[in-house]
């Protein structure tokens, strides 16, 4: 039963009935693991029976603060009881103040703010028609991507989504959109002509399986973007705002964008997103040419200035990194032990581990015994805990994996 006792009517409700109305009357998109979550504190979720779960997926990299952290539930109260939402039309404190933030630590000039990732995408996308426009004229409208790619669901960023399940019910896409087959510098080349205005990369592909792009790639982009007039674009949706000790991923690879979408972890669970440009993009798009109702509110970019605070006055991107570490290598240790554990790869406290076709079966098993995971691309076990987890806890999930897995290996015999 819900431990709700206290609290308002809607609250006041059990699995069952959630189940059977969410059954009724949702589109039936999600297929939802079994949790009936009741809230979150610290790297802990509670479900309805109070039982509680670490926390090793942050709400998909969106959660860096754990939940119900002090600092953001105070400018939470206050800021709900100044504005929460004003328009576009006029100005707040805070729009600017985020701006030239996030400019500073991404080396970008500009940023405009979206309500998700998705939207940053097409953002993005719209930016790099418009400058293509600019630069070579209507012609100049080719956009790349990469194979085993995820950058949203709505039409401009589906269609540069090269992943097959997503795209076919959804056809005829935007066009111009062409695959890159391949992580190697000849395919990328050959993709290239005068008609590329953009290209975008997951820097670390997060959906597809946390794959790390190569360095070598990626400074082949830059180069080729330059020589076609091309514009860079990095969707750090999931690496970016300190996923990986860094607060972008891109900074580990010392290659620069020329557009960045971010949003998840941006706010730390309130919606917001942005993408972030150079001064060679700044003037692309004119008054009135791309606009949002919702994005960059006050109650949102209040926020992101504490989130930004709060991970640089608690060194939070030098506990991502010493974690991260402790994380994968007791990975790698486990995979020594336990066959069903392939490739461990990420960086930070962005991690994939291989798992097969087991992953689905070890993440319903993690769940029973009280952590939190997911499967990316049904085969990898994937991580993305608050950046404020602590050692102990990291081991605490690491016992547990190895139990499950030494489990499935005792079933099988
Ligand atoms: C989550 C994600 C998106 C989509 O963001 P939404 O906020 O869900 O719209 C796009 N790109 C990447 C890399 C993501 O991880």
């Amino acid at each position: 039963m819900a431990t709700t006792e206290g609290m308002d009517r809607y609250s006041r409700i059990d699995d069952s009935a959630i189940r059977e109305l969410e059954g009724r009357f949702l589109f039936s998109t999600y297929s939802r693991y079994d949790l009936f979550i009741s809230h979150g504190s610290g790297v802990y979720i509670y479900d309805l029976d109070g039982k509680r779960y670490l926390d090793m997926l942050g709400g998909i990299a969106v959660n860096s603060l754990g939940y119900n952290h002090p600092r953001l539930v105070r400018v939470l109260t206050e800021q709900g009881r100044n504005i929460i939402h004003c328009s576009n039309l006029f100005y707040h404190a805070f729009q600017g103040q985020l701006a030239e933030r996030l400019c500073r630590i991404s080396g970008m000039a500009r940023a405009f703010f979206t309500n998700s990732g998705t939207e940053a995408i097409e953002a993005a996308l719209k930016i790099a028609r418009a400058y293509g426009h600019n630069h070579g004229g209507p012609e100049k409208s080719r956009i790349l991507t990469l194979k085993n790619s995820f950058h949203g669901r709505t039409y401009g960023a589906l269609s540069i989504t090269a992943q097959e399940k997503y795209q076919a019910p959804f056809r005829p896409l935007v066009p111009d959109v062409e695959v890159v087959q391949e992580l190697t510098a000849d395919s990328l080349e050959a993709a290239f002509n005068e008609q590329v205005c953009a290209m975008v990369v997951e820097p670390i592909q997060g959906e597809g399986g946390i794959i790390p792009i190569p360095s070598a790639f990626l400074r082949a982009a830059r180069e080729l973007c330059d020589r076609y007039r091309a514009l860079l674009i990095f969707d750090e949706i999931q690496s970016g705002m300190g996923r990986t000790g860094k607060w972008f991923a891109f900074q580990h690879y010392g290659v620069e964008p020329d557009l960045l979408a971010i949003a998840k972890s941006i706010a730390a669970g309130y919606p917001l997103g942005a993408v972030l440009g150079n001064a060679r993009v700044g003037d692309s798009l004119k008054a009135g040419e791309h606009g949002t109702t919702f994005g960059g509110g006050p109650l949102a970019c209040r926020l992101a200035l504490e989130v930004a605070d709060i991970i640089e006055e608690d060194g939070l991107l030098q506990n991502v990194t010493s974690l991260g570490r402790q994380l994968a290598g007791g990975l790698r240790s486990l995979a020594a032990r336990h066959d069903r554990i392939g490739e461990v790869r990420g960086l930070g406290l962005m991690i994939g581990a291989e798992l097969g076709d087991t992953a689905k079966e070890v993440v319903a098993r993690l769940l029973r015994k009280g952590f939190i995971a997911n499967a990316a691309h049904d085969t990898v076990l994937r991580l993305l805990p608050p950046f404020i987890i602590r050692r102990e806890q990291i081991d605490e999930f690491l016992g547990a994996l190895d139990g499950i897995l030494s489990d499935m290996e005792g079933e099988v015999r």
